[in-house]
């Protein structure tokens, strides 16, 4: 069995964006609307000269907001009892919201390999918000542009390293 490489964080940080390119073939649907329903996606990939599993997650943008709490824990169990390396995803630009802290809390209880993936930061956007994302106490964040292709040979070589 190959090892799982899984993609979460929180909705329209770029996670299906970062997924298609890793798996260099479109597989997962990227849309600008939430409330898209989108399942799991997996596919077999290779990652920093490694077989993968690579896992797109999502769940959450069909979910009413009083219930996105529930629904994150559980996308992000379900995901978690797989991976053996996770790739949290961030928004460079946006900056840090309550959700993605709530997903770092969890992801560092858990104990896996996290690799902090700041996305969105094309042109050195977001090197201001890269120094927040160190809060999250999951070490140095990896910009990357899932949308341009920027970072991606770090990160190919941090999935490398971590599995
Ligand atoms: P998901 O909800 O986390 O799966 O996010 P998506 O992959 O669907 O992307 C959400 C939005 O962010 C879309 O409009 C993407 O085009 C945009 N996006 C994704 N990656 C990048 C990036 O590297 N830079 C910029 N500027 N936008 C991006
Ligand atoms: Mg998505």
């Amino acid at each position: 069995v190959l090892p799982l490489v899984a993609i979460l964080g929180r909705p329209n940080v770029g996670k299906s964006t970062l997924f298609n390119r890793l798996a260099r073939r479109r597989i997962a649907i990227v849309d600008d609307t939430p409330g898209v329903t989108r399942d799991r996606r997996e596919v077999e990939t290779e990652i920093g000269g490694r077989k993968v599993r690579l896992m797109d997650t999502a769940g959450l943008e069909e979910a009413p907001p009083e219930t996105i709490p529930g629904r994150m824990r559980q996308s992000t169990d379900t995901a978690l009892d797989m991976a053996d390396v996770v790739l949290l995803v961030i928004d460079a630009r946006f900056g840090l919201t309550p959700v993605d802290k709530t997903f770092a809390d969890i992801l560092r209880r858990a104990g896996k390999p996290v690799i902090l993936v700041a996305n969105k930061a094309e042109g050195r956007a977001g090197a201001a918000s890269a120094m927040e994302a160190y809060e999250l106490g999951l070490g140095d964040p990896l910009p990357v542009s899932a949308e341009h292709g920027e970072g991606f040979g770090e990160l190919h070589e941090a999935v490398a390293e971590a599995l």
